[in-house]
């Protein structure tokens, strides 16, 4: 497969920056908002104690403190992206940003569309979190702006969901797709590689099952050991094994050869409390891991997309 002539970039995968500036001609950039949810898998709507390797503290901007408006919170994004940015995505990030009445969520959205430059959302969930009322609601914002739903699942398998307390199964994320699907809302899927109890073939099945739906991003990382979560603690004990550098590289890989070479890659690396930072070592350098992934696509001359429909 040659490399698409639509993703004008140097890499060998689709990633969002030069998807951007292909859609809207310019350069997009992300601004982190912390809108104060909370998450229905901590708060024992679901389940308590979170998933695995989650701390639970929420933004950097939350444990400073009473957290500042959502207008405040995007004019000091745009002010660190001057020069570097012309448009933007109000990313909501912290915890799950579909978790409150409709009335609330639209007052929240529309505050930050109200912002100048401002053409789009990126709204983090899970997929047992949008009802209909709030993919209507989404739905009818994506009429005029970009909007993405950035969906957790971690992996496509019961058994790893259950061992992590993710606190949905498959099927509530098959049925979150297939609702979102036709509605204009962008779909990306986040997924974790290095999971306790997967083999390779689980995450390259993982893979081929996403490849087949109609989603068009997926963030991909490496499992993190951090303090304070249940899983730091299997790590500290020696209870589970964390994934080595040159295993997640070439599964990373595996993986962007599975997936459609139109998929936009929005992130091949963890974003980690430098703080609370057990494990492992090399994630903490991420243009390193990059480079690396750069490098060994370039080493087996493939590109995202080079088995996409492989079985
Ligand atoms: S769904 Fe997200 S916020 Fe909720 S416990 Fe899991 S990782 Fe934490």
């Amino acid at each position: 497969m040659a490399k698409p002539a639509v993703w004008k970039n140097d890499k060998r995968y689709y990633d969002l920056k030069s998807y951007w500036r292909n859609l809207f001609g310019c350069n997009v950039h992300k601004l982190q908002i912390d809108a104060g949810f909370t998450c229905p898998n901590r708060d024992g709507h679901v389940a308590t104690g979170g998933c695995i390797y989650c701390d639970g503290r929420g933004s950097k901007l939350r444990q400073q403190g009473a957290l500042p408006r959502i207008t405040t919170q995007i004019k000091s994004g745009k002010k660190y992206y001057t020069g570097k940015a012309d448009k933007f995505i109000a990313y909501f990030q912290t915890f799950t940003n579909t978790y409150a009445p409709i009335d609330k969520l639209k007052l929240i959205y529309d505050e930050a569309l109200n912002e100048e430059n401002v053409i789009g959302l990126s709204i983090g969930t899970r997929p047992d979190c949008l009802p209909a009322e709030t993919i209507e609601l989404l739905s009818d914002y994506a009429r005029k702006y970009h909007v993405w739903v950035e969906l957790g699942l971690q992996s496509i398998h019961d058994k790893t969901l259950q061992l992590i307390n993710r606190g949905h199964n498959v099927q509530q994320f098959f049925d979150t797709v297939k609702a979102l699907d036709g509605t204009g809302i962008n779909i990306c899927v986040h997924i974790i590689i290095g999971l306790p109890g997967e083999s390779d073939k689980d995450i390259l099945q993982t893979a081929h099952t996403l490849a087949s739906l109609p989603i068009s991003g997926i963030k991909i990382h490496s499992l993190l050991a951090l303090q304070g979560t249940a899983l730091g603690e299997m790590y500290q004990k020696g209870a589970v094994n964390i994934i080595l550098k040159d295993k997640y590289v070439s599964l990373v890989c595996d993986v962007l050869e599975i997936l459609p070479p139109q998929m936009v890659i929005q992130r091949l690396t963890a974003d980690g409390y430098r703080d609370i930072f057990l494990a492992p070592d090399w994630a903490a350098n991420k243009l390193d891991v990059l480079n690396s992934i750069n490098r060994e696509l370039q080493r087996r001359d493939t590109y995202q997309g080079t088995h996409y429909q492989d079985k």
